[in-house]
């Protein structure tokens, strides 16, 4: 259920419609726009809503059809912008974050980060914890990986995005990383999710690999309850009947999910496609569909790669798809990184 309040609506008229449908045993989510206060209420009873309707200051009740609520439009008309540090991403500007999949040693993790700090990547990806198919895989370097990426960050001026497999390390991953990737694999794990919504950064939240859009909206649900508030939505691929490709990349989920949602979609080509010839033309179209951002996978050796290396880019093919990117973008009404970026400062 949503409580639009009214434009005049007062502080004190506010609180007291909260602690009326806190008594009645809600949660309550508040979301101040620009001209007025609207809040999600969500919880396992059902609230009259007449009950509501009647309370000073409120300008009326709606009743959220979709089962997800505080991901919805419909919560929150307006778009949601997720700030990791002075990166915004679901604004105008189009954010791409790169890097290998997995953190191998500190000459790769360095000689990579430089070459996509300096092609327009704001954000690095890397895993330290890596969810392998086979147990035999790379498991990836654990906190040496997590203390490599965070170093380079710092020294790139740049935000580190990096996957948590379980609640156990939670702790530990916070103190390095700037944003918690949920993997694909994990998009159900409801115990990680919950967890995840009582912690203070953000998550980017990948599609299952099997999952539909509801059920994807649902695990954010997960994260927005417990009151995390910056959900970044990835669409990565997903299983089809279709074996060229590692996964089939699901275009149509990012228009579908912008109209759904008002949470960020940024669109992962790498995963999708499963090989790097095919990267940039699946990251050129996510950009034209409008994604909010994209996650790639860039190696400075890739044939030597210890994971992904098949769907690992070149830096120089990065580099030139950051230059298509850049006529694509202002095409469709949105921005990005214009030049090759000079060293940014980050947290200092
Ligand atoms: C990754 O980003 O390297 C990864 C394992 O992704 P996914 O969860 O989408 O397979
Ligand atoms: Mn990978």
């Amino acid at each position: 259920m949503v409580v639009v309040m009214d434009e005049r609506a007062t502080e004190a008229q506010i609180e007291l419609v909260v602690a009326r449908l806190v008594e009645m045993g809600m949660d309550v989510h508040r979301s101040t726009g620009v001209t007025r206060t609207v809040l999600g209420v969500v919880g396992q009873r059902r609230p009259d809503p007449g009950l509501i309707e009647m309370l000073e200051g409120v300008h009326e009740v709606l009743r959220i059809s979709e089962p997800y609520k505080l991901a919805s439009r419909t919560f929150k008309p307006e778009g949601t912008i997720v700030n990791v540090g002075d990166v915004r991403i679901g604004g105008d500007e189009v954010i791409v974050m790169a890097g290998p999949c997995s953190a191998e040693n500190e000459k790769q993790v360095r000689a990579t980060a430089t070459a996509v700090r300096k092609a327009g990547a704001k954000i690095f990806r890397g895993g330290a914890f890596k969810p392998r198919s086979s147990p035999y895989s790379f498991q990836g370097l654990g906190e040496e990986g997590l203390r490599l990426m965070r170093d380079a960050c710092n020294a790139e001026g740049m935000g580190l995005v990096t996957e948590v497999m379980d609640l156990s390390q939670i702790e530990l991953i916070e103190r390095y990383t700037d944003v918690f990737q949920v993997g694909a694999r994990n998009m159900q794990n409801f115990t990680l999710l919950r967890e995840l919504g009582h912690t203070r950064k953000p998550v980017l939240l990948k599609r299952g690999i099997a999952a539909t859009i509801e059920e994807w909206l649902l695990s954010a649900e997960y994260i927005l309850s417990g009151g995390n508030a910056d959900v970044i939505l990835c669409e990565r691929g997903i299983r089809t009947f279709e074996t060229a490709t590692r996964n089939t990349f699901d275009v149509s989920a990012i228009p579908v999910v912008k109209k759904l949602s008002h949470l960020p979609v940024v669109g992962d080509p790498s995963h999708g496609a499963g090989r790097r010839d095919m990267v940039a033309p699946m990251a050129r179209a996510a950009v034209a569909a409008g994604a909010d951002g994209l996650i790639i996978e860039v190696h400075c050796d890739p044939d030597h790669a210890l994971s992904d290396g098949a769907q690992s880019m070149y830096p120089a093919q990065f580099d030139r798809l950051m230059a298509e990117l850049r006529i694509i973008a202002p095409a469709i009404g949105r921005s990005i990184c214009l030049e090759p970026v000079a060293r940014r400062g980050w947290g200092s």
